[in-house]
């Protein structure tokens, strides 16, 4: 496999959807695009060489095909990247249902070089005539999808059609951005030991004047993919540090933890930034903890690494954000300056009715404490999860269990009333 085979990939496919499109929207019978992602190739390029990649790559393509049924296609579009045509299917459903064999099917590891690999893999999915009816449309909500899906606990995702129906655009997001219609909601971090708040993730809402609050889930991905996550991060660090600043006025000490997208934490002048920042709203620096996913940091493990010695020589502490979905989590870990540990809430919510989910949570508190990190498990949902974590020693818990995310104003006015 070399760069030629996939470098017109992305217009082989277009000019093979076309016709296939035309026979849906003529027998309107929808019909799915899958876009399916290996993730850490460069990083197992760097262990183990081009070669064991490519065998690797090879084997992914075989594991898609192995999972599809007659008449799928498969084209590989980049160096680590797959698309997957459903020709026909009998509704939406069934692309969702063709996007979950594939991810099982990487449940089980590949054999490269003669030792077992597990691929981690993430599937976007786009359905026609839902997500468009013109091939390059359908090809970018795939795409789009596919961004989404690999920042989701499952690996999977499809775009919500309404992103692309109501027409929001990357330049509406930019005019937002300078309009103020972003805002910041504070999420209460919970102390299990104390019994009280012990700082406020720092959460950005998109205040639409027509289509009402918008998720990051949904505007993040769009900012990274046309440029904008450098200037939305600027945003997000200023808006969290003045509310901080707000916090202390009021007399409450609150740390408050601010997210880092995996595209922002790899740009150039973040660490200078955020420093500057702490110095001109007179934040303390042990106030702030960025938090940072696992995949960001392993995405690139020398420069994650740097970026996280640098923040902590300040005194910034750093928190690794979703732990649990990556695949190399434990082994990386010893490696960072990390403070905390967020286990994502896809093993804690209905941990209680899940004996492994339960097993694994047990494990990553005493391996973070192990390790002398305080641990924060997020998507606590009920009172009985909350009281089974303070067993389990848990230092921290966030989750609707103990209260949503609010408009910082009104989550400190909040605290300062409880006083
Ligand atoms: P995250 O860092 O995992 O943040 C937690 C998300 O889970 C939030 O969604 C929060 O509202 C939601 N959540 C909290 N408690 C519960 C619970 O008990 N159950 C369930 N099911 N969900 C709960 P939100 O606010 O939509 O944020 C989504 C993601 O967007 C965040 O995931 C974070 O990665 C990212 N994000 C948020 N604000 C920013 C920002 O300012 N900059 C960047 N780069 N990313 C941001
Ligand atoms: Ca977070
Ligand atoms: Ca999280």
């Amino acid at each position: 496999m070399n760069a030629g085979s996939y470098a017109n990939a992305g217009t082989a496919l277009m000019a093979t959807l076309g016709p296939h499109l035309q026979a849906s929207t003529a027998s309107g019978r929808p019909l799915g695009l899958l876009m399916l992602g290996l993730q850490g190739l460069r990083q197992f390029n760097i262990q183990n060489g081009y070669g064991n990649g490519e065998r690797l790559v090879a084997k992914v393509q075989a594991m898609v095909q192995a999972a599809l049924r007659p008449g799928d296609l498969v084209f590989q579009i980049g160096p680590a990247d797959f698309a997957v045509l459903l020709p026909v299917i009998p509704d939406g459903k069934h692309a969702v249902l063709a996007a979950s064999r594939l991810l099982r099917q990487f449940e089980q590891t590949l054999e490269v070089n003669g030792r077992p690999v597990l691929a981690s893999v993430a599937v976007g999915i786009a359905v026609a005539p839902e997500h468009g009816l013109d091939a390059d449309s359908l090809c970018r909500h795939a795409e789009a999808s596919l961004a989404l899906a690999l920042g989701a606990a499952d690996r999977m995702a499809m775009a919500p059609a309404q992103v692309f129906d109501t027409g929001i655009e990357p330049a509406d997001l930019r005019e937002a951005i300078q309009a103020g219609h972003l805002g910041i909601h504070f999420q209460p971090l919970w102390d299990l030991r104390a019994g009280r708040v012990a700082g406020a993730e720092a959460l950005a809402r998109w205040q639409h004047p027509t289509r009402g609050a918008i998720s990051p889930a949904v505007f993040v991905p769009m900012a990274e993919s046309t440029g904008m996550i450098a200037e939305l991060t600027r945003w997000s660090i200023n808006a969290s540090l003045q509310h901080a600043v707000d916090a202390r006025e009021a007399g409450i000490r609150l740390p408050v933890s601010i997210n880092l997208s995996a595209v922002a934490f790899a740009e150039r002048g973040l660490v200078e930034h955020l420093v500057g920042a702490l110095r001109l709203w007179g934040v303390p620096a042990d106030d702030v903890v960025i938090e940072v996913t696992e995949t960001a940091i392993i995405a690139d493990l020398d420069k994650g690494a740097r970026i996280l010695d640098r923040l902590s020589a300040e005194g910034v502490r750093v928190s690794i954000d979703d732990f649990g979905v990556g695949n190399s989590s434990f082994a990386y870990l010893r490696e960072f300056p990390a403070t905390e540990l967020k286990i994502d809430r896809s093993f804690v919510t209905g941990m209680l009715g899940n004996e492994r989910s339960l097993q694994l949570v047990k494990a990553m508190i005493d391996f973070a404490h192990h390790l002398g990190i305080r641990v924060v498990a997020e998507g606590v949902e009920d009172t009985a999860t909350l009281e089974r974590l303070a067993e389990l020693n848990c230092d921290h818990a966030q989750g609707y269990a103990i209260g949503r995310a609010q408009p910082a104003a009104d989550f400190i006015a909040g605290l300062v009333a409880g006083h």
